[in-house]
């Protein structure tokens, strides 16, 4: 594995030194790589640039965006991040950036590093062989290093001190919707007008604007770029659409690399459904129509779409590149593809709908999405991935993974959170019903699947569709193996569970006796785990207690082994557990919580992305006056007179009415406004004050990446399980990648 990367890397190295002419930037720091990059990419639109993919900045994305120069590109625009010492040397010979921009150093990702200066002196690594290094003149550390270390490099940095050697800034003025910034360069006084007022769009801007004067691009024809920028969606989204299918949207962009990403996004969550394609023309991607249209193809080709349907002109010629069992449907403008969209037979299917921004196929999403007013659950699978991959980091080699995904993955939608783990290559997955289980193996769920509170009666159901229980009693082992009786075909494969203190399901010490006497006899059925789990794996208060269940469970495990002629899996730890007690990762460990990046032990927070966001919509927006009263029982007033914004979630769809009456704050265009009054079943009250900028159709977030679910959970007295388990089926699920 590891020398086929170093194979990857020196052929890219390679394809790179080809280009001896291109000038390149070369973008890292902790954080803002992505977003400038994109920003820098939409206002350079004159000149032909090649740029990574989405956040591609590993050591295989580097390998990957470098791959894709040509030669009719004039520059390319790179981002290099790393998570532990030694990894940017690799990637500074791919890219070998002539220009370089550092962003900032953040704290986060510092496990591979003893402290900042070690990281930041790895990062640099990166400008080595650059002519120019743009940097923030405030941020002292960075500007230290950078001063110390590139003494005879051109240093642009730009910032508030006057020392600053390319410009200096004189004020920022957040207005309503935009910022604008005074900035002094080359003797003069320049305005800009950002469309952004958050304070990380504002640095990011900056550094992009640090970068276009560097590229010598004049200031008007800069803030013309501005006002074009919009906080760019670099993600696929999905969504229920129309007739019962599937909706991804991926209409942000049309690169090839994009395209190959949101087609295996396709497949992965398409299962049984037939795949459907709609795409437009690709832009600038420096192939002839025909080249581009063969490779398109076979690209389509290998991922068994049936039906694709193009939208422009160049596409229009796809289709004799087609294999004659896809249909193939073309339309000049999305217009036409609107009018004609109730005849093209998208019942069931799962379509991806990839273009170019200037056709503007978010129209065809809009006609597409089921009409729903209802609040949304969002799941960021990107961030799942993520946290998924610093869990796998923390696993004890050989160790396996079982991906607890019960009450609809923790809010979150089982099926399509399985179809997302299954294809991560986890071991198995878990869920408390046998009917979850089931609707699993029906959406096409391969991997084994535990149910850990199985009904009863299910019996014969587990079998069918290859499910294996928690066995906990005497009473149940009993009642499968009678079912086995007439059922013998092949072994049945079960787990065992021990109750080694929670008092709640398990067998206890007095059983074992008898369980071993009736697995001596069952050689129809298979022992695949014996496992047990623990009350208290996040406090350590109570570590002597976990550690005697874990050696009640070693115990229990070895004489019941003991009997069988082989040796099931053992397996005791959640997420807190994990990340707590290495010494017991043992054969497989339960990740549930963590995956959503919720660390309740807080040893990885920080490393851990938030998947979840909660987000209702502005419905009406009322004037309120001090003499008024607001909702259920006239809980609620205002101290001076203002308006309130009505949002369209309530305690039906699993907002607490704890959180009411003032208790807790609502996100709305990055600021906090409380929730006044009482929550009602499906509507919720909110005090915005003085400010005009809130609008009807405007989203009011719950809670999400910046918003920690733990603290809504905290003011409603709860953890964050219940909050996210009770979010209840009628508030719409939303899918995004990246
Ligand atoms: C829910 C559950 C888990 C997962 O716990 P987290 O704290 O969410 O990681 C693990 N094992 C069992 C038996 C569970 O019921």
């Amino acid at each position: 594995m590891d020398d086929c990367l170093k194979a990857m890397q020196i052929l890219a190295a390679a394809h790179r030194s080809q280009f001896r002419n291109l000038d390149v930037l070369g973008i890292t720091g902790s954080n803002g790589k992505t977003t400038i990059k994109e920003w820098l990419y939409e206002m350079i639109n004159d000149r032909q640039v090649v740029k990574s993919p989405k956040s591609f900045n590993s050591q295989t994305g580097v390998a990957l965006s470098v791959w894709q120069i040509r030669h009719s590109d004039r520059l390319g625009i790179f981002e290099a991040g790393i998570s532990q010492p030694g990894e940017m040397i690799s990637l500074a010979k791919m890219i070998r950036p002539t220009l370089g921009l550092f962003t900032m150093i953040g704290d986060a990702h510092t496990e591979g590093f003893e402290n900042q200066s070690e990281k930041l002196d790895e990062k640099l690594i990166l400008f080595e062989d650059s002519e120019t290094i743009i940097f923030e003149e405030d941020d002292v550390m960075v500007n230290m290093a950078i001063r110390d270390r590139f003494q005879n490099k051109r240093l642009y940095s730009w910032g508030w001190n006057q020392s600053a050697t390319l410009f200096n800034i004189k004020e920022i003025k957040k207005l309503q919707y935009n910022t604008e910034v005074l900035i002094g360069y080359k003797k003069n006084t320049f305005k800009f007008s950002i469309p952004f007022i958050d304070t990380a769009s504002i640095e990011n801007a900056m550094h992009c604007l640090a970068v276009l004067l560097v590229l010598e691009i004049s200031p008007s024809d800069i803030n013309n770029g501005f006002q074009s920028l919009h906080n760019i969606p670099m993600r696929l989204e999905m969504k229920n659409g129309i007739q019962d299918s599937i909706l991804i949207n991926d209409t942000y962009n049309a690169d090839v690399q994009a395209f190959k990403i949101a087609l295996d996004f396709l497949s992965q969550q398409a299962g049984q459904r037939e795949k459907v394609l709609i795409l437009s023309d690709f832009m600038q991607t420096g192939l002839n129509s025909d080249d581009l249209n063969q490779l398109l193809a076979a690209i389509i080709q290998k991922h068994n779409i049936v039906h694709v349907i193009g939208v422009g002109r160049q596409v229009s010629r796809m289709g004799k590149y087609l294999d004659d069992r896809i249909l193939f449907h073309h339309f000049e403008k999305t217009e036409d593809l609107i009018f004609n969209l109730q005849d093209m037979q998208l019942n069931k299917k799962a379509i991806l709908v990839k273009g170019a921004r200037i056709f503007k196929l978010e129209k065809v999403i809009s006609a597409l999405s089921q009409r729903a007013h209802t609040a949304t659950l969002e799941t960021d699978l990107q961030a799942i991935g993520h946290n998924l991959r610093m869990f796998f980091q923390h696993l004890q080699p050989g160790t396996k993974l079982i991906a607890v995904i019960k009450a609809s993955a923790y809010g979150s939608g089982s099926e399509e959170l399985a179809k997302f783990l299954e294809y991560r290559k986890v071991s198995y997955l878990a869920v408390a019903y046998i009917d979850e289980g089931v609707q699993l193996r029906k959406a096409g769920i391969s991997v084994p699947i535990i149910i850990l509170n199985p009904d009863r009666n299910g019996v014969l159901e587990m079998i069918k569709h290859n499910l294996e229980p928690e066995v906990y009693c005497i009473e149940q082992l009993l009642e499968i193996l009678a079912l086995m009786e007439s059922y013998t075909a092949k072994p049945f494969n079960i787990h065992l569970k021990m109750d080694t203190g929670m008092s709640r399901l398990g067998f206890i010490t007095s059983d074992i006796k008898t369980l071993c006497s009736i697995l001596l006899k069952a050689d129809h059925l298979r022992v695949m785990s014996i496992f047990s789990h623990l009350s208290s794996s996040e406090d350590d208060k109570d570590d002597e207690f976990t550690r005697s269940q874990v050696h009640l469970l070693d115990s229990m495990f070895e004489t019941i082994s003991g009997v069988l002629q082989y040796r099931p899996m053992k397996h005791v730890l959640n997420s807190a557990g994990i990340l707590r007690f290495p010494e017991y990762h043992f054969d497989m460990v339960r990740l549930g919580l963590g995956l959503y990046g919720i660390d309740g032990t807080n040893s990885i927070q920080g490393k851990l992305e938030k998947a979840h966001t909660l987000k209702a919509t502005v419905i009406q927006i009322k004037k309120i006056t001090t003499t008024d009263f607001i909702g259920y029982n006239r809980r609620g007033t205002v101290e001076s007179d203002g308006q309130l914004a009505v949002i369209n979630i309530g305690y039906a769809d699993g907002l607490l009415r704890f959180a009411g009456n003032r208790k807790y704050n609502v996100l709305i265009h990055g600021k906090n406004y409380p929730i006044v009054g009482n929550i009602c079943m499906d509507l919720t009250i909110i005090d915005i004050g003085n400010d005009h900028g809130i609008q009807i159709g405007d989203e009011a977030i719950i809670f999400g990446k910046d918003k920690p679910v733990e603290r809504l959970a905290e003011i409603c007295g709860t953890i964050p399980y219940e909050i996210l388990s009770r979010i209840s089926s009628r508030v719409k699920r939303l899918y995004v990648q990246g």
